[in-house]
């Protein structure tokens, strides 16, 4: 089996990644029932190991596992850990923080949406003025990493006013979790949360949350708003079983456990360095051809370039996006505020040669659609 050849892509969208090829081939596992200790092992390991990519005491954290893409983690922290009567801040530059209203909403959790501009991170400063004026709000949310953008917001910043405040800290870590270094203690976080298809390079349907473990336990207080996606729910069956509630991803989380062996072997910096060199091949091809983004360098996570459309009656992004993927090439379009952009992400096993070869189909695709190079804007 592992001697077949499976097509390489190279995604530069903002998840699912592109894995290795031991990635994909530890789905292919004798049948098993996730009721088996055998299996119930791999997933208690990898509660330990999922706190430990994040620094986390594991007298102090832990990690809880869930079935689903990684906006289960929003709809789970959001619905589970604000206390009743009490409300959430959300410091909101983005789309990513937006879908944590989204949810806030839907579960009619009294919130404030504190929102400021997507094109820069978010002012703590700002944080603090909300949280001064309001005793009520007890839990404070945001992204760190705003995919669409790809902004760096400030987590340690935030979080140590939102403790000076009193306020549990909730960050959305998905599109940098395994791939930026986190010490969640350090940088004031309570939770954190991703899921196997970004940082970890694994597949889509297994999601997690690493957080306080005093807290997901206190939150057994709070009226339960879902069933499926409660944290403490979840939380307590694993301590009293070793499993989860209902059947887990079972493949998914083969294929998760040998990624986070991947993880450990390349370690955090060689992890990180490899996604800012992947960046920065990113931002030399662009300059190269004459494209612009639309955040500034210094506020970029280095995980997401968010680039213009050119201002060229010939530009058609749907025709780039299809002649790039024949080649093995997947982009990514988005529109942000109301500037159309396509989004260009360093997730994944790339490396900058694939970023090279990329500019060049990318630029023939420019020349074959008569869009002028260097790209006029
Ligand atoms: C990808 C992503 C998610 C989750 O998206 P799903 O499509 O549900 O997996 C959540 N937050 C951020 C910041 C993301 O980048």
């Amino acid at each position: 089996m592992a001697n077949e050849v499976v097509k390489r892509n190279v995604l530069l969208n903002p998840g699912p990644a592109t894995t290795t090829d031991t990635v994909k081939y530890a789905q292919v596992v004798p049948d098993i029932c996730p009721r088996e200790k055998e299996f119930g092992d791999i997933m208690r390991n990898m509660r330990g190991e999922l706190v430990k990519i994040v620094h986390g005491d594991p007298e102090k954290f832990t990690s809880v596992l869930f079935t689903g893409s990684g906006t289960m983690n929003i709809d789970v922290c959001v619905n589970s850990l604000v206390p009743d009567g009490k409300k959430i801040l959300f410091a909101d530059n983005g789309a990513y923080t937006s879908r944590g209203v989204e949810v806030a909403a839907a579960y009619h959790i009294p919130y404030i949406d504190l929102k400021s501009p997507f094109d820069e991170p978010v002012d703590p400063a700002k944080v603090e003025e909300a949280l001064k004026a309001d005793p009520e709000i007890a839990v404070v949310y945001t992204t760190h990493n705003e995919t669409g953008t790809g902004v760096l917001n400030p987590i340690g910043k935030i979080g140590e006013i939102a403790h000076k405040y009193g306020c549990t800290f909730i960050v959305d870590t998905t599109s940098t979790y395994a791939m930026i270094p986190i010490d969640i203690e350090k940088e004031n976080v309570d939770f954190v949360m991703a899921s196997a298809q970004k940082g970890l390079m694994a597949f889509t349907g297994l999601s997690f949350v690493v957080g306080r473990t005093a807290l997901i336990e206190k939150s057994k207080e709070y009226t339960t708003r879902s069933y499926y996606c409660n944290l403490y729910l979840q939380y307590e069956f694993f301590e009293k079983t070793g499993e989860m509630h209902f059947t887990p991803p079972v493949q998914t989380v083969y294929a998760t456990a040998q990624a986070i062996k991947e993880y450990w072997a390349d370690g955090e910096e060689k992890r990180y360095q490899r996604h800012v060199d992947v960046w920065n091949a990113i931002h030399e091809g662009k300059e190269r051809l004459g494209f612009k983004d639309i955040i500034k360098k210094e506020y970029q996570s280095k995980m997401v370039v968010s680039i213009k459309y050119p201002n060229d009656p010939n530009w058609d992004f749907t025709k780039i996006h299809d002649y790039c993927y024949e080649r093995g090439f997947t982009i990514y379009p988005g529109k942000v505020a109301s500037t159309d952009t396509f989004r260009l992400c360093t997730l994944g096993q790339i490396y900058p040669k694939d970023i090279e070869e990329f500019w060049k189909v990318f630029e023939e695709a420019c020349v074959k659609t008569g869009v002028s190079i260097p790209a006029k804007y």
